[in-house]
């Protein structure tokens, strides 16, 4: 099996399948951990449900949403957390026993059927899973491109410091169609603005924003974000992560979308090697797996859409209104339930989980 794309989509197809038997190869351009990919923030559930509270850098309970007009409160009915992107990549990993899984360098160019071609060569496999992030390497005809696709576009800073809040900014002085943010994570913060319009240029909102924030804009990060969701299969290829879309619309949440359908990937190869499941079946229910979350998407896109239409004055007024425990305990309570924490216990674990000791 290849698994090309080794971040949090590619990294949990690979700890689902620790114990199955498989004869898992994962390829990636970087190694693993090397290159963060988002502020990293993730309801902390998910870290809990899959052991990976070492990377937990900070944990928050409230929202803070900042308009022109007003600044609105919310009290989470969970909790938030940031986290480091190196050590939940190598904590991932390590729940794969040492030497079972092979992991390569290799810059993944495109595909012929199941031969898959990189820079370092072709590589020929039964099993092709694309956890390649937003370009869908690995899909047939041309690699999404922007603006044209449904991308939004994001950039950060990571300058160091600290903070206490969880903060996010709908201001159309940043960004007419998005928002800023700022999650602090330990000795540093991550400033960034998202535009849901790939045509905007976020570079100075961002800077703008770091500097009204008092903080220096340096070591930028940023990149494409799907914002609906594709085919989760095509061509006999599964697609898992940024790749199939499955980056929650408005609010551009895609880690722990990433490793529930990384899990779920998992689960339906587990199923084929134990006999189970011929890879037809496990091609078409995953895809159906996917699909039976569009309403979620689609009514997450739908918010996306209307909220920058809702004048300013009026968006204060109605973020002030939610502040009630009880909305926000309906609205929190059904946007994890889109990719809930649960997911992770509800899957079989053929090995108890091992960690690697350093030689
Ligand atoms: C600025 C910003 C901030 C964000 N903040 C958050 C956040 O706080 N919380 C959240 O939930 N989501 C956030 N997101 C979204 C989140 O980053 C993505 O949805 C998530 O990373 C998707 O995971 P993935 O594993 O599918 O893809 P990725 O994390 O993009 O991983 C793709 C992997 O494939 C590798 N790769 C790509 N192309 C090739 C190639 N051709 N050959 C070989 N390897 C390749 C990459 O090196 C990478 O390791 C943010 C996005 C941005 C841009």
């Amino acid at each position: 099996m290849l698994v090309c794309g080794a971040s949090f989509a590619g990294l949990a197809v690979a700890r689902e399948l620790a114990g199955s038997g498989a004869d898992v190869l994962l390829v990636d351009r970087y190694e693993i951990g090397e290159r963060q990919t988002s502020a990293c923030g993730i309801p902390t559930g998910w870290l809990e449900a899959l052991e990976l509270q070492g990377s937990l850098q900070q944990t928050f309970g409230e929202l803070v949403l900042h308009t022109p007009y007003t600044t609105a409160r919310y009290r989470l009915p969970w909790t938030f957390s940031t986290f480091d992107y190196r050590v939940l990549c190598e904590l991932l990993w390590d729940q794969v026993p040492p030497g079972q899984f092979k992991f390569e360098t290799a810059k993944v160019d495109g595909r012929t059927g199941r031969v898959v071609h990189t820079d370092r060569g072709d590589i020929r496999a039964g099993v092709v899973v694309d956890a390649l992030g937003w370009r869908r390497v690995l899909g047939a005809g041309l690699n999404i491109q922007p603006p044209d696709a449904l991308l939004s576009r994001g950039l950060e800073v990571h300058p160091h410091g600290s903070g206490s809040e969880m903060e996010i900014w709908i201001d159309r002085s940043y960004v007419p169609a998005g928002y800023g943010w700022s999650f602090p994570a330990g000795g540093e913060v991550r400033i960034g603005v998202g535009s849901f319009d790939p045509r905007f240029h976020v570079r100075e909102p961002t800077e703008r924003l770091a500097s009204e924030l008092d903080a220096p804009a340096v070591r930028y990060q940023g990149n494409w974000i799907p914002h609906a969701l594709r085919n989760a299969t095509e061509d006999g290829v599964f697609f898992v992560g940024d790749s199939a879309g499955h980056c929650l619309p408005l609010t551009a949440e895609g880690i722990r979308t990433a490793l529930y359908f990384g899990l779920a990937v998992g689960r339906e190869l587990s199923e084929v090697l134990g006999g189970r499941r011929s890879m037809a079946d496990a091609l078409s229910s995953y895809s159906r797996f996917s699909a039976s979350h569009a309403r979620a998407f689609a009514w997450m896109l739908r918010c996306q859409r209307a909220v920058p239409r809702v004048a300013p004055r009026l968006l204060a007024g109605a973020l002030r209104a939610m502040e009630a425990r009880r909305f926000l305990d309906w609205a929190f309570g059904h946007y994890l339930e889109i990719a809930h924490p649960r997911f992770v216990a509800a899957g079989p674990r053929r090995t108890p989980l091992q960690v690697r000791v350093p030689a």
